[in-house]
């Protein structure tokens, strides 16, 4: 960053700061990742001046050729990683590209079933205070007490409501969802199918998951959370719906695309296409087990009854006392960030919840394994009962950085 050190040293410092902050500290937050150095650099591209509304070969401005060779490479890359007819890679990130979905198949008013946001569906899932609720009209299902979703009710809500799409897709839930069914129950509806990989799609790609792409009419992803990318979206569809698809996103919703994103995304689809992302996503659920069963030895309460995937939604509030956010504020003093959460029809308010989300996507990056996943839960209960004690947190938070310090990242990033 020599330019910019030079250039604009208060910029240059913040940035400065943040590497150093994502190195030294333990990021347990579930939709975080550290992409590669070369995914950095495609980002930094020349790229970024281009304009390029349209789709490869068919543009609304001059200069595409290299703009089309990108855009072709994530496509045909995301194609063999994911199996589906058609990819577009253009949606700036998640929350667009769930909305782009929703206008290439919805009219005003129409119905859709998704999961509520209490039991771990996303905002851009029909939670009133979004754009999708005041469109579109969502009645949303619930899990059960077994953790479960119940697809006997489901069908029923479904046969009831008549609803035109059946949604699937998370980013609390911690169960593995049968594809079958959603697939089934929309089918004897009539409803398009869709389901939101945001949080999984490095799962997916990584084959530690099954991939729900063959199921579904519509997938729609995040790029940057397991899947390890830039920030952006992707739109995965049947033939059927590519063209409602594309114009959707371009001129729909979204004008020009970020094409250094695009070229970022190509360079994260070519390294999940590699044999040891396979063993980076089959490690991020072995990890996710260890913290799922260390966390019940200590008697925490593990909502949905486990895990099948990356992350774990904890009650904290009715394991130990302790509030999500003071529990967030406490871990953040130790050097372990993650994020406070609510849980299943949450009797406490969003901002001040009863659990925290821990994932360990980024800190599998890392390479970290089990041995330090029951460190990490070791100074989680140690931090969390020694709350009120400044002095017992940083020598905690001294560990921590001493463990960060064994694993490093973005070494050759100054
Ligand atoms: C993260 C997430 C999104 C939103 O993605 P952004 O890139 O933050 O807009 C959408 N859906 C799900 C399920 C997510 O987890």
């Amino acid at each position: 960053m020599k330019h910019l050190k030079q250039q604009d040293p208060a910029v240059y410092e913040a940035i400065r700061g943040e590497i150093k902050r994502q190195q030294e500290g333990m990021e347990l937050i579930a939709s975080e990742n550290y992409v590669s150095e070369a995914v950095l650099e495609a980002l930094g591209s020349a790229f970024t001046n281009k304009y390029s509304e349209g789709y490869p070969a068919k543009r609304y401005y001059g200069g595409q050729t290299y703009t089309d060779i990108i855009e072709n490479i994530a496509i045909e890359r995301a194609k063999k990683l994911f199996g589906a007819e058609h990819i577009n890679v253009q949606p700036l990130s998640g929350a667009p590209a769930n909305m782009i979905a929703y206008s290439a198949v919805l009219q005003p008013g129409d119905k859709v079933l998704g999961m509520d946001l209490s039991h771990g569906g996303h905002l851009t899932h029909g939670h009133p205070v979004t754009l999708s609720a005041k469109i579109y009209n969502f009645i949303r299902y619930k899990t059960e007490k077994n953790g479960k979703i119940n697809y006997k009710k489901l069908e029923e809500m479904a046969l009831q409501e008549k609803p035109k799409m059946i949604l699937a897709g998370f980013s609390a839930y911690t169960r593995q969802l049968d594809y079958q069914k959603f697939r089934d129950i929309a089918k004897k509806v009539g409803a398009v199918s869709m389901i939101d990989i945001a949080h999984i799609a490095g799962l997916i790609a990584g084959k530690a998951i099954p991939n729900p792409v063959p199921y579904f009419d519509i997938v729609t992803t995040t790029t940057h959370k397991t899947l390890r990318g830039p920030r952006g979206g992707m739109i995965m569809c049947r033939e059927k719906y590519a063209e409602a698809i594309d114009k959707a996103c371009f001129p729909g919703f979204q004008g020009g695309p970020h094409m250094h994103q695009i070229a970022a995304l190509a360079v994260c689809l070519g390294e999940a296409l590699k044999p040891d992302f396979q063993d980076y996503a089959r490690q991020i659920i072995k990890n996710a087990k260890v913290l799922e069963t260390e966390l019940k030895k200590y008697h925490y309460k593990i909502m949905f009854g486990g895990t099948d995937n990356h992350m774990v939604l904890v009650d904290v509030y009715n394991s130990i006392g302790l509030t999500g956010k003071e529990a967030e504020i406490a871990l953040d003093k130790v050097g372990i960030t993650l994020n406070k959460n609510v849980i299943p029809d949450d009797p406490r308010p969003p901002l001040d919840p009863s659990g925290i989300r821990i994932g360990v996507p980024a800190v599998t990056t890392r390479g970290m394994k089990e041995k330090e996943i029951k460190m990490i839960v070791h100074w989680i209960v140690d931090a969390l009962k020694n709350y009120n004690n400044d002095n017992k947190l940083e020598s905690i938070r001294q560990e921590v950085i001493a463990l960060c310090k064994k694993f490093p990242v973005y070494e050759k990033t100054s």
